[in-house]
C-alpha cells in the first residue's frame, strides 16, 4: 500500500509501505481522505513543529476518515463497511492529567503522525491504518466523508472556544484565518458568540473566514482599519505568530481571556507581559482536544457550509503538490489527500 512519508525537512515521498494488520483490540481502516494540517506542513518545510523535531521517517497525517475493514481479536466497533472518522489520540489513561479529565494534555499520549515522542507515532496518510478500535466514530447520518475530514481540526477549534470560557453573547476576536482560525469562527458562532471579528494578512484567507461565519474581517496590516474593534470580550490566537498574540493582548478587555491556540515558533516568544499584569488578562493555552471530537461530528452533520472550507481534494500520488497547494494561503483553506485507488 502507498503512504505519504516525511523523511526530513523538504523530503516528502509517496512510499510503498507494508500493509498493517490489526492486533488485539485494534481496527483496520481503509483511509479515504486525509486533511493536510499546518503541523504536516511544518514537518515538511521545517523538519519539525513547535518544539517537536523529526528524528526518523514518519507517515504524516492525523485528520483521517475512511471505512472499517476488520478488527483484531477482541476489537469491536462500527461494522465493517461503516464510514468512520478516526480520533487521533491514544491517551495513557493513567497519568494525573488523564485521571483528572484533561486527556488532551496527557503526558504519555500517542497522537497519529506526531514526532512529540521517539520513536515517532506513525500517522494516517496511508491507504490502510490500524488504530485502537475505541478511537473509531461512525459518522452521523447524512455526513459525507469529505466533510467529516474536518472533524479533527474542528475539534481543536471547539476546544479552544471552550478554553475561552462562555462566549455566548460576546464579541470574540480570532487572529489568523487559516483552516484552524476559520473553524474557530464556526465553533465560536456555534457556541453563541454575538460577533466574531477575524484578522489576517491575506484577503483570500479572510474570504474563507466569512464563509465560516465571521461577522467582521480586518487586514492585519491595516491597524487603523475601521473594522478593528476597540475592545473584545475574548480573543483566540490562531496565527501562531507573535504579532497575532500582541493584537489579542491589546484588544481584549480588562480581565478578559486570551487563548493561545496557534503553535508559536520554536523557543521563546517575547510578548507584552505587562498588559497581562496591569489589565489582569488571562492567557491560556489550548492544545488538541478530547471529547470535542463527537461534538465536531455532530456539528459537521448539521452544517453543509463547512464544505466551503475544503478548498481542494488531491490524489495521494500528488502529495507534494497537494502540500504546496495547502501551504499557499492565497489559494487554499483545507486541502484533502484522496487515498482511493
Ligand atoms: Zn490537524
Ligand atoms: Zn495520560
Amino acid at each position: 500500500m502507498l503512504g505519504c512519508v516525511i523523511h526530513g525537512q523538504g523530503d516528502l515521498r509517496v512510499d510503498e509501505l507494508p500493509p498493517p494488520s490489526p492486533g488485539s483490540g485494534e481496527a483496520l481502516v481503509a483511509v479515504r481522505y486525509g486533511g493536510v494540517c499546518g503541523s504536516d506542513l511544518h514537518y515538511w518545510r521545517h523538519g519539525g513543529v513547535g518544539d517537536f523535531r523529526l528524528r526518523e521517517p514518519m507517515v504524516l497525517g492525523h485528520e483521517v476518515v475512511g471505512t472499517v475493514v476488520s478488527y483484531g481479536a477482541g476489537g469491536d466497533g462500527p461494522a465493517p463497511g461503516t464510514a468512520v472518522a478516526v480520533h487521533p489520540a491514544t491517551a495513557c489513561g493513567l497519568c494525573p492529567e488523564c485521571v483528572s479529565g484533561r486527556r488532551n494534555v496527557c503526558r504519555d499520549t500517542r497522537y497519529l503522525g506526531s514526532a512529540a515522542r521517539t520513536p515517532h507515532v506513525q500517522g494516517g496518510f496511508a491507504a490502510q491504518l490500524v488504530v485502537p478500535a475505541e478511537q473509531l466514530r461512525a459518522l452521523p447520518a447524512g455526513l459525507p466523508l469529505r466533510r467529516a475530514a474536518l472533524a479533527e481540526p474542528l475539534s481543536v477549534a471547539l476546544h479552544a472556544v471552550r478554553r475561552a470560557g462562555d462566549v455566548s453573547g460576546r464579541h470574540v476576536l480570532v487572529t489568523g484565518a487559516g483552516p484552524i482560525g476559520c473553524l474557530v469562527v464556526a465553533a465560536a458562532k456555534a457556541a453563541g458568540a454575538a460577533r466574531v471579528t477575524v484578522t489576517d494578512l491575506l484577503p483570500r484567507a479572510l474570504e474563507f473566514a466569512v464563509a465560516a461565519g465571521a461577522d467582521g474581517v480586518v487586514r492585519a496590516d491595516e491597524p487603523a482599519s475601521p473594522g478593528l474593534p476597540a475592545e473584545v470580550d475574548a480573543a483566540i490566537e490562531a496565527s501562531g505568530v507573535a504579532a497575532g498574540l500582541d493584537t489579542c493582548l491589546r484588544l481584549v478587555r480588562r480581565g478578559g481571556v486570551i487563548v493561545q491556540l496557534g503553535m508559536l515558533p520554536p523557543g521563546q516568544t517575547p510578548f507584552a507581559g505587562n498588559l497581562v499584569v496591569s489589565r489582569e488578562l488571562e492567557l491560556r493555552g489550548s492544545f488538541r482536544f478530547d471529547v470535542e471530537f463527537d461534538e465536531a461530528l455532530a456539528l459537521l452533520a448539521q452544517e453543509p457550509r463547512f464544505d466551503d472550507l475544503v478548498s481542494a481534494v488531491v490524489p495521494l500520488r500528488e502529495a507534494e503538490p497537494a502540500f504546496a497547494l495547502a501551504a499557499d494561503r492565497t489559494k487554499s483553506c483545507k486541502v484533502l489527500l484522496d487515498f482511493e485507488g
